[in-house]
């Protein structure tokens, strides 16, 4: 068996800067040069990448070592990236009871770091990453696609995310973050303090968090310093906190997707809101139920991945669960990448009618954006099909009237699809990583 250059990779510490640093810097000045590559050029990327994949996991991955073996498939049947479609998908399920064997061999065991996904039924997934090594590709993705709205790393930068601290300024990274478990009024009149002192330029946040805290400013009229741009992440975002976001910073808001899993990473760009998916990054495809790739404009399918970054636990075809539309076949930004129309779904994020339809719960929510004018915050609950619980923190001025607006309007959209019930609480609890999650789903997910 030819060895690839994969297979050599040198002993690396748990963490060391000089790693990071390099991986950093090394993948930041390739994706300078590869975000304008032409499709051809992809093309030939991938299919080198998907080649090294498969030279790499057979030598050193045993799960994929067996399952090359049965489905008899070598690096040579890899002509394009579309021939991947020869081996079989992984679900998170395989990747549960299989763990052990998806470990690459040619790696100490102080090179793996220990990573969860976040699972919204069930228990979350155990994954590995490189030390050092992952972070300095997160770092440079992450980089390349917020120069694009015209950051530098001098610029400061303020960020809602779960942070167990009420905040951190770190003086190196010109940053001040913030913490989503905290959205009390004074919590945010002590946030907007620091803010006013800290004079940032750019927002990164959770959009429930961002969200929140701009409604607080909305209502008590307070100045805020010229925003040049704001990325969100970790949520689904909503028109209705675009709009908000837009409206209120008068500035462009990116969004990105992505996972723990690190297979596949998309953001929007200076020009559109469609969904860029890196080719640098891996391997996306769009499926049906069946099983077969979904590639017309419009059309929806489950998003499938390949990672190109973790080594040392690879991802070969990993049914994410979510669902995407397609997207155009070209954006005005020049850059020749895959684009998603939107993300429908994510994994959990479907409500189940009483007639067993699966309807995605943004459309719910989005109900009650529209009907309730008095309602901070939400979270839609299902653990029996067709009955849905809806938790509602109650904002001043919340009246009986609300209430009836909200039921309202779900019997206007949903008819007799759903029972209702609304209960009242004084907050959501957030995740351990302090993201707001908008539906809880109990009913255990079957794979489109
Ligand atoms: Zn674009």
């Amino acid at each position: 068996m030819e060895k690839g250059h994969l297979s050599r990779t040198p002993y690396q510490k748990p963490f060391s800067y000089i790693v990071f640093l390099n991986t950093f810097s090394k993948w930041y000045h390739f994706l300078q040069k590869s975000q304008y590559w032409t499709k051809d050029q992809i093309e030939e990327y991938q299919t080198k990448k998907v080649k090294e994949l498969i030279v790499h996991s057979t030598s050193n991955v045993p799960y994929y070592r067996r399952l090359f073996d049965s489905y008899s498939i070598k690096p040579y049947h890899i002509n394009k990236p579309s021939d991947i479609t020869k081996i079989p998908c992984i679900t998170r399920e395989e990747i549960k009871y299989n763990r052990p064997t998806l470990k690459a061999e040619n790696y100490p065991n102080d090179a793996f770091k220990k990573t969860m996904t976040g699972g919204t039924t069930g228990s979350p997934l155990e994954l590995y990453v490189e030390h050092a090594r992952w972070l300095g590709v997160h770092f440079a993705f992450n980089k390349i696609y917020m120069v694009r709205a015209g950051y530098h790393w001098t610029n400061k930068v303020i960020s809602f995310t779960g942070i167990t601290k009420k905040h951190i300024h770190h003086p190196i990274l010109r940053t001040l973050e913030m913490s989503s478990f905290h959205t009390l009024k004074k919590d945010f009149d002590e946030y907007y303090e620091k803010i006013i002192r800290f004079k940032p330029s750019f927002i990164t946040s959770y959009p429930s968090s961002l969200t929140l805290f701009t409604q607080y400013l909305n209502n008590s009229q307070k100045p805020f310093p010229l925003i040049h741009a704001i990325f969100l992440h970790g949520e689904t975002i909503f028109d209705w906190q675009r709009n908000l976001l837009e409206n209120y910073y008068d500035c462009p808001v990116f969004d990105q997707y992505g996972h723990r899993e690190r297979c596949v990473f998309a953001t929007t760009c200076e020009r559109s809101n469609k969904y860029h998916v890196f080719p640098e990054y891996g391997l996306m495809e769009i499926i049906d139920k069946s099983g077969n790739p979904v590639t017309r404009k419009g059309e929806q399918g489950e998003i499938v991945a390949t990672g190109f970054t973790n080594k040392v636990f690879p991802l070969i075809r990993y049914k994410t669960g979510d669902i995407a539309v397609v997207g155009e076949e070209h954006c005005e930004c020049g850059r020749h990448y895959p684009l998603l129309e939107k993300i429908i779904g994510r994994t959990q994020e479907y409500l189940i009618t009483q007639d067993h339809e699966r309807i995605p719960a943004t459309g719910l929510y989005h109900v009650i954006a529209e009907h309730a004018h008095h309602v901070k915050e939400c979270q839609l609950y299902q653990e029996t099909e067709g009955d849905i619980i809806i938790y509602v923190v109650k904002e001043a001025g919340f009246s009986e009237n609300d209430e009836k607006h909200i039921l309202k309007g779900f019997k206007d959209r949903f008819k007799d699809s759903f029972s209702l019930t609304l209960r009242y609480v004084p907050s959501i609890e957030r995740t351990k990583q302090g993201k707001y999650r908008y539906v809880i789903q109990k009913i255990p997910y079957t794979p489109l």
